[in-house]
């Protein structure tokens, strides 16, 4: 059943050892049951509590003291859920945590499903469904970058789009109405001509408002791949790079990531930089394991890094590597600027045209901001983007709504009546209404829904 309305509880908090916990209660029986395990120091039970006051108290198994704490009752309308939701905070511990919920569930709450809360935030129409993903990802956020353009999303970015996108088709629906309800006013040429050029407007800015690299990067950071022979230096580079930077960001468990992959932050977009050559060594070894390993990780490369030896002429595995295609932009290193130089640069770059070509010292760090400045410039402007979509889920369905739009087109070329359309019209209306989650599809929204974690 999609809505549910039975009293749910978690905890709201990380597992694990800490501070304070908080377990939250979300339903119309939030109060009655932590009224059976709070006991408010003042004496007044929950359902007298003002609204969103902290009490302070303990948690009580009975007669028992389990814990002392606090806790807070936000009635509805005025919560996370919209519902009557009671957080209570005490003693961050597993043993603590599984007690207060076991007591809770006692009390009469059940244990929420993942992302349970949020959902019924969605179904009670405090949030829509993108702004209810963008939850999600601020919580994944690993970098600055990716937590703004979260934070956009929950402030109804896309969800504003999405509207305009709707209005547009509704106003082109209605135009299909007139002509094929009032014939004698309206000319149905014209307004086929109307249409025609309306759609296909709408689908340009539909197209143009698809960016899912930029919220790939912002959201998982740029993929660089260092390439390079043995011995030009690509360790000493990528050790200069962690150098100049020293918040390196530790994998989210969950995050499938090549082993050889290190992050680093800079200026707040997420970096990661992934060194083949490893791979290459050990491939007589574990051949096919390296291969696949290495050809992975060129394929979510956004930016190549082809380190070469400055001080030695060209090699033919240089000039190999100078001359493959690669689907992300290259960006060619010379390095080890501190020697004599004996590259010939000229073919490095007619060997790479349109390649941007550096010399560096990585070991003494000479460059290597330049560099960084390079791999920034690599990325989408922060913030350029605040109108854009930029989840897989939902570019996916503004290019199938341009699609139904594009057929639409079609129709009228073909010289079909114009009311033929509105099917279209309707189609591309309903996969937009399905980023938002106004057309409500069980399947969207339980495939959105599976991705969250218990307590949000
Ligand atoms: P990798 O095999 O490409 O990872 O290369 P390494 O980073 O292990 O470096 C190979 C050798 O080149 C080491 O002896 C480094 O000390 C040296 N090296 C790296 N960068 C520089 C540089 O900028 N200048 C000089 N002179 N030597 C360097």
């Amino acid at each position: 059943m999609l809505i549910k309305t039975d009293t749910i509880a978690a905890l709201a908090t990380p597992e694990g050892e800490g501070g304070i916990a908080i377990v939250r209660v979300s339903g119309a029986q939030a109060a009655d049951v932590v009224a059976r395990v709070f006991r408010a120091a003042c004496g007044k039970p929950p359902q007298a509590w003002s609204h969103a006051r902290m009490y302070y108290g303990h948690v009580v198994d009975g007669d028992e003291r389990v814990d002392e704490g606090m806790a807070v009752l936000m009635r509805a309308p005025h919560s996370y859920t919209r519902e009557d939701v009671c957080e209570i905070q005490f003693h961050g511990g597993r043993m603590q945590v599984r007690r207060v919920l076991s007591l809770l569930l006692r009390a009469g709450a059940r244990a929420a499903e993942p992302g349970e809360f949020t959902r019924r935030a969605f179904l009670n129409g405090r949030l829509d469904l993108s702004q209810a993903e963008a939850v999600m990802r601020l919580i994944a956020s690993s970098s600055e970058r990716g937590s703004r353009e979260a934070m956009r999303q929950l402030e109804g970015g896309v969800s504003h789009f999405v509207a305009r996108a709707r209005a547009e088709i509704v106003s082109l629906l209605a135009g299909v109405s007139a002509a094929v309800d009032f014939p004698d006013e309206v000319d149905e040429d014209e307004a086929a001509g109307d249409l025609r050029e309306r759609a296909l407007s709408l689908c340009e800015l539909l197209r143009r408002a698809c960016d899912e690299r930029s919220g790939r990067i912002a959201q998982e950071g740029l993929n660089v791949v260092i390439a390079g022979r043995p011995n030009v230096g690509k360790s000493s580079l990528l050790n200069a790079l962690l150098r100049e930077e020293r918040a390196i960001v530790t994998d989210l468990p969950g995050t499938t990531r090549d082993v050889l992959t290190e992050s680093i932050l800079l200026r707040g977009l997420r970096v990661n930089l992934s060194d083949t050559a490893g791979l290459r060594e050990t491939q007589d070894v574990v051949e096919a394991i390296g291969v696949s390993r290495a050809r992975t990780a060129m394929e979510r490369a956004d930016v190549l890094l082809v380190v070469l030896d400055g001080s030695q002429p060209l090699s033919g595995e240089d000039e190999a590597l100078l001359r493959a295609p690669s689907a992300a932009r290259k960006l060619v290193v010379l390095n080890k600027s501190d020697l004599k130089q004996a590259v010939d640069e000229a073919r490095v770059r007619a060997l790479c045209p349109g390649a941007q070509v550096l010399t560096l010292c990585a070991q003494r760090g000479e460059g290597v901001d330049a560099l960084c400045e390079r791999l920034l410039s690599f990325a989408p402007e922060d913030g350029a983007q605040s109108a854009a979509l930029t989840q897989a889920r939902h570019v996916q369905a503004a290019r199938e709504a341009c699609r139904a739009l594009e057929d639409a087109v079609a129709a009228i070329d073909a010289g079909l009546p114009l009311d033929v359309t509105a099917v279209d019209l309707t189609r591309a209306m309903h996969i937009l209404g399905e980023i938002t989650g106004e057309t409500f599809d069980e399947d969207v929204i339980d495939r959105v829904f599976a991705t969250f974690c218990v307590g949000k």
